[in-house]
């Protein structure tokens, strides 16, 4: 089946950053990952669900008619107004229906910055995980409007830095080295995060651009404290060539109280003032499966090995090469022929890569798809309860001016993914909370552009 639009669609201009994936829909293939259980559904959702859950199979034949149905008559709705957003890792159905409906599909960076660039764009729907959502949010213009596809969608790795357990502790670290101390906030944080980093003069980092940020903090010689991948952490300090033993990493955050004092850490406060880089003790639970082991076993069978840099410095130093979401994809998209690939990410974005790559000859395998393991090499679940349903209950709610509230997403909002309640700022805390992320999103835009990364 060809990637074509509806014919009734209104079309788009997105911002030139955003490419089409070359994703496409096949005939007969199912389009859909497991199916959610119907109580898992926001009660405004269950309608949509209980369809979707009664269709036959999930192969695009059945599925795009019953989805077209509230997709395009909310594209006609909204006109050039609407801009669907969607992250790679989204399993390939949410991700083909996306840039189906003429959405744009990329990685948290570019998605970022979609709001701020499109002005034109109103009402902005994502369908990734709330930090990313978030984030559109902090940077769109006031007319605009941001929307999450399913509140529940969290990330774990963020979920393990909340701002009721990072900022106490950051609170002893500004009491300890005032001035001295900057944060670089990690793009998977809540904007309550990024706005501590821009209250320290700090910035926000991608997996791509992590090492420009981190050079930049140490020119003007801070002490830094990065937030909360300690992966990512350790895999730029050894880019940077930095001493492993000036690195400091705090205890997995689930291990701890928000009564955590800074006399607790390892080695005690003089360990902390030599530290030149104090890790907030987080992880990705679908990237720090991957071991060196898997890596050299793939070689060994004649594979390149990519790996994102979420995973563990040692299985990175490894690899024959390392980078962002957008970094593998073009590195699948520009493989040749006869090519052989191992490639260590989410799960779904694999098994895109996989069949994509296959159409061209070029074979993809999952990193921990190694015989004997145990690690499956598993997607990221929360991001994959944004499903059919979700997309098209989202869409039409919105059409029908029916949208609850709990899917609309405003910077400074804290968001419990277990119930789906937010908590939120004040329009005037909201407004200072605003100025101090955007202030550490501009300082990674510009330390970025400047490094031609
Ligand atoms: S893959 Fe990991 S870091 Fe990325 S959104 Fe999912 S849980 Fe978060």
């Amino acid at each position: 089946m060809s990637p074509d639009r509806p014919s009734n669609a209104p079309s788009t201009s997105l911002s030139s950053e955003v490419r089409p994936t070359g994703l496409t829909l096949e005939t007969g293939i199912p389009i859909c990952q497991t199916d959610l259980p119907l109580d898992w559904y926001q009660e405004e959702f269950r309608p949509y669900a209980e369809e979707y859950l009664a269709l036959p199979d999930r192969t695009p034949e059945t599925v795009l008619p019953w989805l077209d149905r509230y997709v395009v008559p909310a594209i006609e709705h909204f006109g050039d107004e609407l801009l669907l957003l969607a992250h790679f890792y989204m399993g390939g159905e949410i991700v083909k229906l996306v840039e189906r409906y003429h959405g744009a599909v990329s990685d948290s960076y570019v998605l970022a910055l979609q709001a701020e660039r499109n002005p034109e764009k109103r009402v902005i729907v994502e369908s990734a995980v709330h930090f990313m959502a978030e984030t559109v949010a902090v940077l769109s213009h006031p007319h605009q409007e941001v929307w999450i596809t399913n509140p529940k969608a969290g990330c774990t790795m963020e979920m393990l830095a909340k701002d009721h357990m990072v900022l106490p502790i950051a609170d002893q670290l500004i009491d300890r080295y005032g001035d001295d101390l900057l944060v670089v906030a990690y793009m998977n944080t809540s904007g309550r995060l990024k706005a501590l980093a821009g209250r320290t003069g700090g910035a926000v980092c991608t997996s791509s651009n992590a090492q420009h940020v981190v050079r930049w903090a140490r020119e003007q010689g801070k002490k830094i404290f990065f937030v909360p991948d300690q992966h990512l952490g350790r895999n730029v300090a050894d880019q940077l060539g930095m001493d492993p033993a000036s690195l400091l990493a705090l205890p997995d955050p689930g291990t701890f109280s928000g009564s955590y004092r800074l006399e607790d850490v390892d080695g005690g406060l003089k360990a902390l003032d030599a530290a030149e880089m104090i890790l907030w003790g987080s992880f990705c639970g679908v990237h720090t499966v991957f071991k060196p082991e898997m890596v050299e076993y793939w070689k060994r069978d004649g594979r390149t090995v990519l790996v994102h840099p979420e995973s563990p410095v040692e299985t990175v130093r490894a690899a024959d090469g390392s980078g962002s979401t957008n970094f593998l994809w073009k590195a699948v998209m520009d493989a040749k022929p006869g090519d052989r690939l191992a490639i260590g990410t989410e799960g779904h974005f694999v098994r895109n890569a996989r069949v994509e790559g296959a159409k061209r000859g070029v074979d993809i395998v999952h990193l921990a798809e190694v015989p004997g393991s145990l690690a499956a090499g598993c997607g990221c679940a929360t991001m994959s309860r944004n499903d059919p349903p979700h997309l098209a209950g989202m869409l039409d709610l919105l059409r029908r001016g029916e949208a609850p509230e709990a899917n609309r997403v405003l910077a400074g909002d804290s968001v419990d993914e277990i119930s789906g309640r937010r908590d939120r700022l004040s329009e005037a805390e909201r407004e200072e909370l605003k100025a101090e992320a955007r202030l550490a999103l501009e300082n990674m835009i510009t330390v970025t552009e400047r490094a031609g990364a």
